[in-house]
Formats: structure tokens, C-alpha cells, sequence
């Protein structure tokens, strides 16, 4: 096992085009660290710079405390498990998983190479496969055939690419949960790139966030969403995600499009006098008035909005309301089942501002 530090790391492609703009960020043995961001944001390339399948232009990596940049991919002891597995069609599953073994002509007897094969299937629960192709395996058990083979190489870290997004929902929802528990009984340090939020939330100890190439946060899950540390990382985690709505300061309170709030004592230090900002408000931070007690409806402001649209999803609902420049404005509903569909709909909603609303500058939010 080994720690994973990078240290202003950048990547430039031929054409000039600047992928990867100053990464720094310290990975501990045998931590799960989720790479995020959209599409096109350089996770990837920061990956196979890890892996040594892309040069770095500039900055350093190492693992276990030794500089990597100009070592060959075998000599860092990482092993990669890409998006489309790259099993070997022709082979067994007992071959696939061997061959990383094989591969080290010598090095292992078969002896060796029968029992390591043998303890990695039957961790991945695949012993009863050994004999099939990958032709006759479910994508899911394709998937755990390719993390054999990262085991049986004793790897000293794991480095998934998008390793899920050719599963069914379901399936992807199973292999999550099976990876989160591998991880977790070999405590191999694991960097994990995705582009899906909800992987990124559930799986790592911390998550970093990118986006063109430059870091936004690294944090827990739970960090990320309760203290996102700008616009873009508020709105790019949680689901629904969270509303931004144009606000104005005036004589310590805050006017929304439906709502006017007085401003916390510790917030109005904060804001200022400053009139324009940004506010975010998760949909589970609209409370519903049907269903709140008295004193919580006291301390907020009730209003009553048209609802355009609501969106059942089994264990909760919510209620997209159309304010004029902000349509799409998604608020939790607490009571399941409410028959809020049809010409005419309108609920009450109570919003209020606490002392643990937080002020972020850097995106006038
Ligand atoms: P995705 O989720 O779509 O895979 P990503 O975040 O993994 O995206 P990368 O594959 O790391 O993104 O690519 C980052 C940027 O670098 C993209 O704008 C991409 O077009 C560019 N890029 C990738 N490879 C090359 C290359 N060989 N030459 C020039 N530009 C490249």
C-alpha cells in the first residue's frame, strides 16, 4: 500500500491545451479518493498520469514518498481498471485473473499462481466462473474479474476509470456497494474517477472535486455538500440540485422573489452592505407549511406558490415551483402522497435564513 501525493501538477497536450492547470492534492495509504467534475474536466488524464500512461508536463508525483514522473507504469505497482474491463476474450476467467501473473515470466510457480487466483476469486465471489469466458458473464461479474486481476498484482493502489458506466442502474447500484466493501476489507488506497455524483458521494473517504482541469475542493461527501466552497461545487453535488436565486441585501434583510427574511446577526456582519447575491437553498431546506410545528413556522417566513410540476420518487416527493426568472425551483415535500398534480396547484412553503447560513465570497454567494 502507498500514499499518492501530486504537487501542482500539470498537463499540456501537443496542441498547447492546458487539461490539467496546477493539481495538488495528498493522498493517504490506503484512503478512497473519488476524482469528479464534468465531462472534459482532465480527471481522466490526471488518473493516467498517476498510472504513467500520459506523461506529466510539469510538478511532481509520488507514491510512497518516491518521485514517479519519469517511471515506466510497471514500476509504479498501480494497478487500473478501466471502463470497458480490457478482458481478454479468448481466456478463461481463472487465465484472465492470472495473467498479470504470467505476465512476471518466472517470478511465480503455478502453485503460487493457483492459490492467488483462487483467494482474489473467491473474495470476489467468482469461484464458481473460473472456467467461463467473458462472453458468458453479466457486466457485473465482468467488472469483478478485472478487479481480480488488480488484486492478485498485490497492487500498492487501485485506480478505477469510470469502471461503471456501461452497467444498468441496478447493477451499477450493486457493483457500488461491492466496491465501497472490497476497498474497504483490503484498505488498498484507491483513486476512483467518475463523472456521477452519487458514486462520487457514496464511495470515498474524501472527494475532489475539478472542473477545467483545476481543483475546486477536496472534502468529505458530507463536507462537500454542507460547506461547498463556491457556486460551482454547490450546484454540481446533491440531487435535486440546489437552487440559486437572485437575492438583495437592504437594512439587514434579505428579499427574495418570494420572500423577505431578516438576516441573522452573524450574516449581516458577514454580507455587509453589499445589495446583489446569490442564494442557494437546497430542497430540503424549503420546509412544508402543512406539516410544520408552529415555532419552526414562526421563525421563517410562509408563503404560498404555485406548483408547476411534482416528482414522486417512492421514499420522497418534490415540488418544482415556477418563479418568474428562476422556473425550475425544486422544494422537498415532507408528506408523501400529496395530491398536488392538476390546473390550480399551490402549496405553502416556509423558508428561513439560521445562524448556520453560510456566506462564500468567492462567487458573491
Ligand atoms: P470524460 O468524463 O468525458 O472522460 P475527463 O474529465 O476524463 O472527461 P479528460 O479525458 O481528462 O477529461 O480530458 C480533459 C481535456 O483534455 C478534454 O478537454 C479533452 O478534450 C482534452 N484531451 C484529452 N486528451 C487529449 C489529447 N491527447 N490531446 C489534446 N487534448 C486532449
Amino acid at each position: 500500500m502507498a500514499s499518492i501525493t501530486l504537487t501542482d501538477i500539470v498537463k499540456q497536450y501537443g496542441d498547447g491545451f492546458h487539461a490539467v492547470k496546477g493539481v495538488s492534492l495528498d493522498i493517504a495509504d490506503g484512503e478512497f479518493v473519488i476524482l469528479v467534475g464534468p465531462s472534459g474536466c482532465g480527471k481522466s488524464t490526471l488518473l493516467r498520469m498517476i498510472v504513467g500512461l500520459e506523461d506529466i508536463t510539469s510538478g511532481e508525483l509520488k507514491i510512497g514518498g518516491k518521485r514517479m514522473n519519469d517511471k515506466a507504469p510497471r514500476e509504479r505497482h498501480l494497478a487500473m481498471v478501466f471502463q470497458n474491463y480490457a478482458l481478454y476474450p479468448h481466456l478463461t476467467v481463472f487465465e484472465n485473473i492470472a495473467f498479470p501473473l504470467r505476465l512476471q515470466k518466472g517470478q511465480f510457480s503455478e502453485d503460487e499462481i493457483q492459490r492467488k487466483v483462487r483467494l482474489a476469486a473467491s473474495t470476489l465471489e467468482l469461484e464458481d466462473h473460473l472456467d467461463r469466458k467473458p462472453a458468458n458473464l453479466s457486466g457485473g461479474q465482468r467488472q469483478r474479474v478485472a478487479m481480480g486481476r488488480a488484486i492478485v498484482r498485490e497492487a500498492d493502489a487501485f485506480l478505477f476509470d469510470e469502471p461503471l458506466s456501461n452497467l444498468d442502474a441496478k447493477l451499477r447500484g450493486q457493483m457500488r456497494t461491492e466496491i465501497a466493501r472490497m476497498q474497504r476489507r483490503l484498505g488498498t488506497t484507491t483513486v476512483y474517477v467518475t463523472h456521477d455524483q452519487t458514486e462520487a458521494m457514496t464511495l470515498g473517504d474524501r472527494v475532489a472535486v475539478l472542473r477545467k482541469g483545476e481543483l475546486q475542493q477536496v472534502a468529505s461527501p458530507r463536507g462537500l455538500y454542507e460547506q461547498p466552497v463556491n457556486l460551482f461545487v454547490a450546484g454540481f453535488i446533491g440531487s435535486p440540485p440546489m437552487n440559486f436565486l437572485p437575492g438583495e441585501v437592504k437594512n439587514g434583510r434579505l428579499s427574495l422573489p418570494f420572500a423577505d427574511l431578516p438576516l441573522p446577526e452573524n450574516l449581516r456582519s458577514r454580507v455587509g452592505d453589499r445589495s446583489l447575491v446569490i442564494v442557494g437553498i437546497r430542497p430540503e431546506h424549503f420546509e412544508d407549511a402543512a406539516v410544520l410545528e408552529d415555532s419552526k413556522r414562526e421563525a421563517g417566513v410562509t408563503f404560498e406558490t404555485d406548483v408547476d410540476v411534482t416528482e414522486w420518487l417512492g421514499s420522497e416527493q418534490y415540488a418544482y415551483i415556477p418563479f418568474d426568472t428562476h422556473p425550475d425551483v425544486a422544494a422537498k415535500l415532507e408528506e408523501l402522497d400529496r395530491d398536488l398534480d392538476g390546473e390550480g396547484m399551490r402549496t405553502q412553503l416556509v423558508v428561513a435564513l439560521s445562524s448556520e447560513s453560510r456566506v462564500r465570497d468567492g462567487d458573491r454567494a
